[in-house]
């Protein structure tokens, strides 16, 4: 198994707005190759989160970095979100240069399985927390334009 650096969509590519299917197929070789593959991807452009339809897999799939450690999370779901919110910029591979400021709460839980089907439950905060509601939001075709508090300058 090789892996390979994927080509990141940028925006306004349609296929950011698809909706991602589950995953219900763990047994599939296809999955941790590109599991592996969208982790070597975020690294080598310096990402701290992917998801899989920035590198055009319409699969319910993302990657994480922060703090060096790394999370793959298949099929993942927020359970929980804090009442607490605060404001910060936010970057994305699929806007490369543009940051814009989001509103989002400080502390999630997030449920999902690990690329070999066992399930994780997480606990966030601060800027994990944050990474995980973006790439579950391009999990559901939600974009950060789509979230900017303000228009941006
Ligand atoms: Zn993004």
């Amino acid at each position: 198994m090789t892996d390979k650096n994927l080509k990141i969509i940028k925006y306004p590519n349609d296929f950011l707005r698809k909706k991602t299917e589950e995953i219900k197929d763990f047994k599939d070789p296809e999955l941790l190759k590109l599991v592996s593959d969208m982790v070597k991807t975020m690294e080598a452009e310096k990402g701290i989160g992917l998801a899989a339809p920035q590198v055009g897999s319409n699969l319910r799939i993302c990657v994480v970095r922060v703090d060096d450690t790394v999370y793959a999370l298949i099929n993942p779901k927020i359970k929980s979100y804090s009442r607490k919110k605060e404001i910060f910029e936010e970057g994305c591979l699929s806007f490369p240069g543009k940051f814009f400021p989001i509103e989002r709460p400080v502390k999630v839980k997030i449920r999902a399985k690990d690329p070999g089907g066992k399930k994780l439950k997480i606990k966030a905060e601060g800027l994990l927390a944050r990474v995980f509601q973006h790439e579950i939001d391009h999990l559901d075709g939600i974009l950060i334009i789509d979230r900017a508090v303000r228009p941006v300058k």
